[in-house]
C-alpha cells in the first residue's frame, strides 16, 4: 500500500469542507474553521482525491514510497 505524505496550506485554504467530505479517513475540519490532516504520514488513497478536488489548491500530497 502506498504512503503519502499530505500537507496543507492553512493560508489558502477557505474552509468549504470538501476534503473532509471526501476523504474523511485523513481530513477534518478543525476549530479554525480550516482543514486539518489527522495523519501527516497517511496511506488511505482518498487523499489523492482531496488534492484533485480541493478548490484552492491547498493540499499537496507526496508519495513517501
Ligand atoms: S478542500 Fe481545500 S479549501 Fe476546502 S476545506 Fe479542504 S483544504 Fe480547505
Amino acid at each position: 500500500m502506498a504512503k503519502y505524505k499530505v500537507n496543507i496550506d492553512k493560508d489558502t485554504c477557505i474552509g468549504c469542507g470538501v476534503c473532509a467530505s471526501i476523504c474523511p479517513e485523513n481530513w477534518f475540519m478543525d476549530e479554525d474553521g480550516k482543514a486539518m490532516y489527522l495523519s501527516v504520514d497517511s496511506d488511505v488513497d482518498c487523499n489523492k482525491d482531496a488534492v484533485e478536488n480541493c478548490p484552492t489548491g491547498s493540499i499537496t500530497v507526496e508519495e513517501a514510497g
